[in-house]
């Protein structure tokens, strides 16, 4: 089965940030099943997250998140066969707004908010990649 990264960005529902840890919790328990890693990144406004594994498992994922209630406006950034993955420590990291975490964006972005439709899919993954060693 072929390896897949797939990253995508969403708008959070109000009142998401209530419901974090409970959508960490499911995550991380069904991507562990599924041999899916990858990484979540929450700023309030904006879900980016980037799923990793075969190319079956992520493609399944992908849509039962998309279907997810609790945000709306999802884009898909890039989906791409890869060599190895970049978050196999992580059933999924996650990453809040902290100070650390903006400096990040300011990094990888003209602007000092996450703004992910003005990034590319190269920024926004070396955010995420970056981010998860900052990550729980
Ligand atoms: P069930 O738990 O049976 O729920 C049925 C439906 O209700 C689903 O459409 C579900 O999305 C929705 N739902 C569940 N809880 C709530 C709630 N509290 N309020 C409103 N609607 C609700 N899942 C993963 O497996 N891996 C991931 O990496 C992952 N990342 C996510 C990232 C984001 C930004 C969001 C919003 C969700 C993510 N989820 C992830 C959760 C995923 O969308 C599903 O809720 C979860 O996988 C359970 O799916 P289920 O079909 O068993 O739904």
């Amino acid at each position: 089965m072929y390896l897949t990264r797939l990253i995508y960005f969403s708008r959070a529902k109000t009142g998401v940030d209530q419901d974090i840890e409970q959508i960490l919790e499911s995550a991380r328990k069904y991507n562990g099943k599924h041999n899916i890693t990858g990484a979540l990144w929450f700023d309030g406004d904006y879900f980016v997250q980037a799923l990793e594994g075969g190319r079956h498992a992520v493609s399944e994922t992908y849509h039962r998140i998309a279907a997810d209630p609790r945000h709306a406006d999802i884009e898909l950034v890039s989906c791409d066969n890869m060599d190895s993955r970049l978050f196999h420590k992580w059933r999924m990291a996650y990453f809040a707004d902290t100070q650390e975490n903006r400096e990040l964006i300011t990094k990888y972005s003209a602007h000092d908010k996450l703004m992910p439709e003005r990034m590319s899919a190269r920024s926004l993954l070396h955010v995420l990649a970056e981010g998860q060693l900052l990550g729980h």
